[in-house]
């Protein structure tokens, strides 16, 4: 499972960033781009297991999933590549340039003193 291994990650460098050990971890912000999109649901529930016996136990997750931009080579639009609808939506082509999807990341760990 993807998730497992993800939020394994994520309590692991979370511990390594703490210097003490002590304190209680109360809410973790992690984003991540499109290619790697990750389950909501699956994530809270493997983060949870993850969690169990540290610090990170009963922290709250979110996840903020980054849109992949993208640029239309027809007309120049920037704009937020859905891979649902890949077209340019100003003028409608689909010869577009994608970017490079955001990597996942750890962005902020919230502490109870
Ligand atoms: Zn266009």
């Amino acid at each position: 499972m993807h998730e497992a291994m993800v939020a394994e990650n994520i309590v692991e460098s979370i511990l390594s960033q703490v210097p003490s050990k002590k304190g209680k971890v109360i809410r973790v912000v992690i984003s991540c781009g499109q290619m790697n999109a990750i389950n909501d649901e699956a994530m809270e529930f493997a983060f949870e297991a993850a969690a169990e016996g540290t610090i990170c136990k009963g922290a709250k997750l979110k996840i903020k999933h980054i849109p992949l931009k993208a640029v239309c080579k027809n007309c120049g639009k920037k704009f937020n590549y859905d891979l649902y609808e890949p077209q340019c939506p100003k003028c409608g082509k689909s010869d577009v340039e994608i970017g490079e999807d955001a990597p996942l990341l750890l962005e902020e760990i919230e502490f109870e003193e």
